[in-house]
């Protein structure tokens, strides 16, 4: 069988990125990170998933829908990259902008980050998650669903009066599908309040 040598030229947009090992079987992390001389020991953390394959990964048949599941949420790390790089401004606090593997096997990726920072002394502000942002049907408006569960309630908020001034024709909602909540990318033992997109 052939090796597969494609590989995907990302521009870095003046982070840091490195790759970090996970489990074996799975690829690594994708890590950007932009440090603040401000607060350099805390970080927002912006993740996504980048692999897409069923629960059960030895399966060739199983439905793994990567585009929106979760293309969608890493196109949009890559479009917040470049926004972030072109406004060259300095932050109070770090960015890590961190893509993930092997949510749908067990939060392997996201385990592996938060247990690192947690070990290195790294102290997280916010985490936003976004997987499946995509999907729009037809006919409705512009919508987010903010999930409702195990995440904070002042960072919904937050979102919610940001989103009213910059896009106010979005529709925010919120859902307490647990489908879609907990198991999202960032295990909760390890990481301070949360903040999650779901799709409605
Ligand atoms: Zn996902």
């Amino acid at each position: 069988m052939p090796v597969l040598t494609h590989y995907i030229c990302v521009p870095r947009y003046g982070f840091n990125v490195t790759s970090e090992e996970t489990e074996p079987g799975f690829g690594p992390n994708v890590i950007a990170t932009l440090p603040s001389d401000t607060n350099p020991n805390t970080f927002v953390v912006v993740g996504a998933h980048f692999d897409s394959r069923g629960r059960d990964r030895a399966s060739t048949t199983e439905v793994a829908p990567g585009a929106n599941d979760d293309g969608s949420g890493v196109a949009m790390q890559l479009e917040l990259a470049k926004a972030i790089h072109s406004w060259d401004q300095e932050f109070e606090y770090g960015l890590i902008i961190a893509s993930f593997v092997g949510e749908e096997q067990g939060l392997i990726g996201s385990g592996v980050l938060a247990t690192k920072m947690k070990a290195e002394g790294k102290e997280v502000l916010a985490m936003f998650a976004a997987d499946m942002i995509a999907y729009h049907k037809p006919g409705n408006n512009l919508q987010v669903g903010l999930a409702t569960q195990s995440v904070s309630p002042i960072l919904n908020d937050l979102f919610t009066d940001v989103a009213k001034d910059y896009t106010p024709e979005m529709e925010v909602c919120t859902t307490t599908g647990t489908r879609f909540v907990c198991c999202y990318h960032i295990p909760a033992a390890a990481l301070p309040p949360q903040l999650f997109l779901a799709p409605l």
